[in-house]
């Protein structure tokens, strides 16, 4: 094939290529949001058949045989040369994997998806346990396909996190447990923040109404967008023009709801954000689990935490919870929300403590892959990793071991990007608040020039360049962690007076 030849099949490729993307998006929503729960293995199987097929589709051959034609032309647009290098590399272990391993992988990793819900809703990790090391085996049977690596999970943070091994993150945690568990000890003996109204009954129903409030505060398009309930919030983008995004609500945690909704309202920004020329592209599909979750982080903690985002946003929850908000002033509520305290829950986390809960998941996810834990005690190693870092043990399978939907989606080498991208986000921020002056914007409720901000610097680039390079980029230096913790340790001296 001549140059102009191979662009159109690779357009024809994108175009077929996306098609799947969609057709699976679709029915992940509607398995997550609304399909019953019955319909839920037969829809799984069938699903794991699609992205199968799409596996299939994608290590053709022919096709394999295209993208690397197209990759040796020297003069090709800078465009179709990184979304056919990006494709490569991620193809360059994949298709090793047999297809029909790849789709028994999948078909494994959705039934294990389904018994974790119920699993969980029961309590019962016993249930979950044999799925869960099935997922284990497969995903060490899937990555043994691949090249050799001295770590097999280098592989697995490689496709979270492009560039990223485990020494690198070995470095990053190193430095949050130097700091940080020291200081979370002198938070827990200070005098404690009241949060006690946060934890008042609040009516589903109005919690819903509030994010409204927020949705349009954040000027988040109902006419490209939409919000559902699911059992793991989520954001799902099918399209620039479609960017949908779940929340739950906790009738005794006002703040939960709230918060996650913020959260998944920054990656939908951030995919609403693309250029419209990446759309379809696998230049959208490229953006790395760190940068995107510097996106939800910044929003939901730098911004959405803030008294400044808080003073046009608090008049209207207080409007629909006045039995337990009217005697509550400002300075109190936002003090509430940014309380820190040892808990359980990863999703429900404090800002402070967080980073402890992705380590814990982190050395977890190491010593399994390094062959180095005893799989039958993983809930109980679990625990006592709870003790170690935050001094609490988890009383139930649902508190401890079960809380999480990665493991049973086989999304191992996901965690470490959550708190990689908070600390992003650190450094994303000190650049913004270099240019703009972000405390008056969010209290003027002018986020669409927070938005742009994000759009010029970050988002319409979607997975153009690597982490490493979008760093350079926004903030002309590499990855520094010690933002991150200068922003914690400063933040949270103030607030516990220490
Ligand atoms: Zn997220």
């Amino acid at each position: 094939m001549n140059k102009q030849e191979l662009i159109d099949a690779y357009e024809e490729f994108e175009m077929k290529y996306s098609a799947y993307y969609l057709a699976m998006a679709t029915m992940e929503w509607d398995i997550s949001t609304t399909s019953p729960k019955n319909g839920k293995p037969y829809a799984a199987m069938r699903m794991g058949v699609l992205q199968g097929e799409a596996f299939a589709a994608m290590i053709d051959p022919k096709n394999l045989k295209m993208l690397n034609d197209l990759a040796a032309i020297e003069d090709l647009d800078s465009l179709t040369k990184r979304s056919v290098t990006a494709r490569l590399k991620d193809l360059a272990g994949m298709q090793l994997v047999p297809p029909d391993r790849y789709t028994y992988f999948e078909q494994t990793k959705h039934l294990a998806n389904h018994i974790w819900e119920q699993a969980k809703a029961e309590n019962n990790y016993k249930l979950f346990e044999p799925h869960l090391l099935k997922v284990i085996e497969l995903t060490k049977e899937y990555y043994s396909y691949y090249p050799k690596k001295d770590e097999l999970y280098d592989w697995m943070l490689d496709d979270y996190e492009r560039d990223m091994t485990t020494k690198d993150y070995d470095a990053f945690f190193d430095l949050i447990k130097e700091k940080l568990v020291p200081f979370i000890k002198k938070v827990v003996a200070a005098k404690q923040i009241d949060t006690s109204f946060l934890h008042k009954e609040y009516d589903p129903i109005k919690q819903r109404q509030f994010m409204d409030t927020i949705m349009s505060y954040i000027h988040y398009n109902l006419d490209a967008g939409m919000i559902a309930v699911s059992v793991h919030p989520f954001t799902c983008g099918l399209s620039i023009n479609d960017v949908r995004i779940t929340t739950r609500y906790n009738t005794h945690d006002v703040a939960s709801g709230i918060l996650s909704t913020i959260h998944e309202l920054g990656h939908a920004t951030c995919m609403g954000q693309f250029d419209p020329k990446y759309d379809g592209s696998y230049i959208a599909h490229c953006v790395t689990s760190g940068i995107h979750e510097s996106q939800s982080r910044l929003l939901e903690n730098y911004l959405g935490r803030s008294k400044s985002f808080w003073i046009p946003n608090y008049p209207a929850l207080q409007a629909l919870f006045p039995e337990n908000l009217n005697s509550v002033p400002l300075d109190d509520f936002v003090a509430a929300i940014n309380a820190s305290m040892p808990s359980l829950i990863r999703t429900e986390a404090d800002e402070l403590t967080y980073p402890l809960h992705i380590l814990i998941r982190y050395e977890l996810e190491k010593a399994i892959f390094r062959d180095q834990v005893d799989l039958s005690k993983l809930d109980q190693i679990w625990a006592d990793k709870y003790e170690e870092y935050l001094g609490i043990r988890p009383d139930s399978d649902a508190t401890g071991i079960l809380q999480d939907v990665h493991w049973s989606q086989g999304s191992f080498g996901y965690f470490p990007t959550y708190a990689l991208g908070t600390a992003y986000a650190a450094q994303f921020m000190k650049a913004m608040r270099s240019d703009l002056d972000v405390d008056s914007l969010l209290a003027n409720s002018q986020m669409p020039v927070i938005k742009d901000w994000l759009k010029e610097k970050i988002h319409q680039y979607a997975g153009l360049y690597t982490p490493k390079e979008t760093l350079v980029r926004v903030t002309g230096e590499a990855f520094n962690p010690q933002y991150y913790i200068d922003y914690l340790l400063d933040k949270f001296s103030k607030l516990y007076h220490i």
